[in-house]
């Protein structure tokens, strides 16, 4: 009754599965899209047992979240997954399951929220964490090997530097000094990278960026490559323990966001390309930083590792440093100067004046790009760079 399919539907590709919520329609109607369930607690028969699939109280059954799970471990081939209230949720539910004394190895200039909670997190809790270019194999490869990390976390594309991190050689790194590969996979969405698929054993998300893509609800996700494993189960508990749940109301807005998930990331990516081009040519511009572009150092591994387009996630530096980008930032029009990223409209960031200490260049401009039509995006990043 949850409306949940019948029958599992691995064989369909991504864009059908997401169309049709991976099956979802509200079998009590015969709506064809799911109903909003806001019960707390369910009803036991007669014999006290629960009378639909095991529902017994909203902490550990919430058949909303559950579609939204359904549909994302079928996107990831994951063999499930798990939603949670933000993002961050997500990650501390997986540094929670670590023992006092535990060696992580984080990959360095990842999303600054991330560095910042697990820096804090290590400390408090006798975390020994090393941070590395993950970019970097051999630097990679070369402190699993002397630290013997429990686990390693990545971030490809990395958030605001574009770099490119080889999952597999970096699973591989971390899998034989006996630890776990987990990747923050935001940027690319299992869209463009399903990291499970190149040996990472978690993946995950924050899924108010491109997973939702409306700017409109704060969510995370897990999703495992094996969910008998130590780690799954102990963040399974956790969750349904500590009760860090995704609400009804957020799970069925994820769920309706995710059907246009494959279509949004093809023309977001294409946008973004695009910019990343015409803005690789402009005067103004000193740098370009998208995986996209043949130039860039992460290139060739992107272009193997991703499918169907780079993302929407591109950083820039204008010539002329922090002035100058705040400038060019003031006279966009439709690029709203705000943080995040992953939504149908784009969004322009200054990085330097939110993280002014973590190495960032002062003319560097984050932008995300949306699904606008890219010719007005174009004159619009023209008009604010001056021609
Ligand atoms: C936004 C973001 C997060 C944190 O997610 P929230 O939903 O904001 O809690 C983690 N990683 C990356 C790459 C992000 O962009």
């Amino acid at each position: 009754m949850s409306g949940k399919p019948a029958t599992p539907a691995a064989r369909l590709k991504p864009a059908t599965l997401a169309a049709q919520a991976a099956g979802a329609i509200d079998p009590a109607s015969g709506g064809v899209v799911p109903a909003i369930h806001p019960a707390t607690t369910f009803v036991r028969d007669t014999d006290y047992v629960p009378t639909v699939d095991g529902n017994v109280y909203a902490r550990s059954h919430a058949p909303n979240a559950r579609l939204v799970e359904d549909l994302l471990a079928q996107l990831e081939g994951a063999q499930e997954a798990l939603v949670f209230p933000s993002g961050m949720a997500a990650v501390a539910a997986v540094f929670r399951t670590l023992p006092a004394g535990a060696v992580v190895l984080v990959q360095s200039q990842i999303y600054w929220g991330t560095t910042a909670w697990i820096r804090d997190f290590c400390t408090r809790r006798d975390v020994r964490l090393v941070e590395v270019d993950s970019s970097d194999t051999d630097a990679f490869a070369q402190a699993c090997a002397q630290e013997r990390p429990a686990l390693a976390w990545v971030e490809t594309p990395s958030n605001p530097w574009l770099r490119i991190t080889d999952l597999a050689a970096c699973a591989e790194a971390v899998h034989a000094a006996g630890g776990l590969l987990v990747a923050d996979m935001t940027t690319a969405t299992p869209v463009l990278t399903q990291a499970l698929s190149f040996g990472a054993d978690l993946v995950m998300h924050s899924a108010t960026k491109g997973l939702n893509g409306h700017s409109d609800v704060l969510a995370g996700a897990l999703a495992c490559a094996d969910a008998n494993s130590a780690i799954w189960a102990a963040i399974r508990t956790d969750r349904d323990t500590a009760g860090a749940v995704l609400g009804p109301f957020e799970a069925w807005l994820l769920l309706r966001g995710m059907r246009t998930l494959p279509l949004r990331m093809e023309r977001m990516s294409a946008n973004a390309l695009r910019l990343a081009h015409q803005l690789s040519d402009h005067p103004q511009v000193e740098a370009v930083l998208y995986p996209g572009l043949t130039d860039h150092p992460g290139h060739s591994l992107a272009a193997r590792q991703m499918q169907g387009g780079y993302g929407p996630l591109l950083s820039f530096v204008v010539k002329g440093g922090a002035q100058a980008a705040l400038r060019a930032t003031s006279r966009l029009q439709l690029f709203h100067r705000a943080t995040s990223l992953g939504g149908v409209e784009s969004l322009v960031e200054h990085r330097h004046t939110i993280e002014p200490h973590t190495g960032i260049p002062e003319g560097l401009l984050r932008v995300s790009v949306g699904i606008e039509a890219v010719e007005d995006l174009w004159d619009d990043l023209a008009q604010a760079l001056g021609q």
